[in-house]
């Protein structure tokens, strides 16, 4: 028979050492049609408060929801957040729907990120609005399993959840993708809304010109 004997100070280390190397990787899904200063207030606020090592930004290919309107190329809507969150060392952009193509189920793309990077833990970031809608998310039993959600506060939705929440205490920020659309299309001002870039590009390309968005 053989007997492995450790020495205390290694057998501490192997027992420790999961659970410091685990990333926490927080996850911000969405249309981003187009992205705007909510969006990155809300990361911002999640990343500091939860100390999570990084933000994934992941714009969807095509939403679940049968009511949404069609957006804007899913690349353009892309290049958009890569404007957006240029200047921040810890956002980052992750094509994996664009990719991937169809409609985009969140279920999925955790299941994919999680087999890339097994020893990751995804904090799954949802405004209040979204809290109200998680029952009727595809999968939800499986994804709450998956993942963390922790949900941010939005006028006019305060709805408790079914599912079990993080709640961060963030400013409300009243600003939507909707209105900024209607904005762009009465030819309103959207300075400090989004980004300068995004606001640059926006008017330079005419997108959201016309009420089809
Ligand atoms: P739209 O007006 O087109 O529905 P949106 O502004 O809600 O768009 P999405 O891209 O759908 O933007 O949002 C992605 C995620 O960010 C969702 O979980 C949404 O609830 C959340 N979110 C967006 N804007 C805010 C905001 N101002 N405050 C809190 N959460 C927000």
């Amino acid at each position: 028979m053989v007997t492995t004997v450790f020495e205390p100070d290694v057998a501490l280390a192997l027992e420790s050492e999961p659970d410091e190397v685990k990333r926490r990787v927080g996850i911000m899904g969405g249309t981003f049609n187009p992205i705007h200063n909510g969006h990155l207030i809300m990361a911002e606020q999640v990343h500091s408060q939860l100390g999570l090592d990084e933000i994934l930004f992941i714009p969807n290919n095509i939403p679940p929801h049968i009511d949404t309107k069609t957006a804007i190329d899913g690349e353009t809507r892309a290049h958009l957040i890569e404007l957006a969150i240029a200047d921040n060392p810890h956002f980052n952009l992750d094509r994996i729907e664009l990719t991937k193509g169809g409609v985009s189920y969140s279920i999925e793309t955790i299941a994919q990120l999680k087999q890339q990077h097994p020893d990751t833990e995804y904090y799954f970031i949802i405004g209040a609005d979204e809290v109200a809608y998680l029952p009727k998310w595809h999968r939800i039993e499986e994804l709450v399993t998956m993942v963390t959600f922790v949900a941010v506060k939005r006028t006019g939705f305060t709805q408790p959840s079914t599912y079990p929440v993080i709640w961060i205490d963030t400013p409300l920020v009243e600003i939507s993708s909707t209105d900024l659309r209607q904005r762009i299309e009465q030819q309103r001002s959207i300075r400090y809304l989004v980004p300068v870039k995004v606001a640059e590009y926006i008017v330079k390309n005419g997108l959201y010109q016309d009420d089809k968005h």
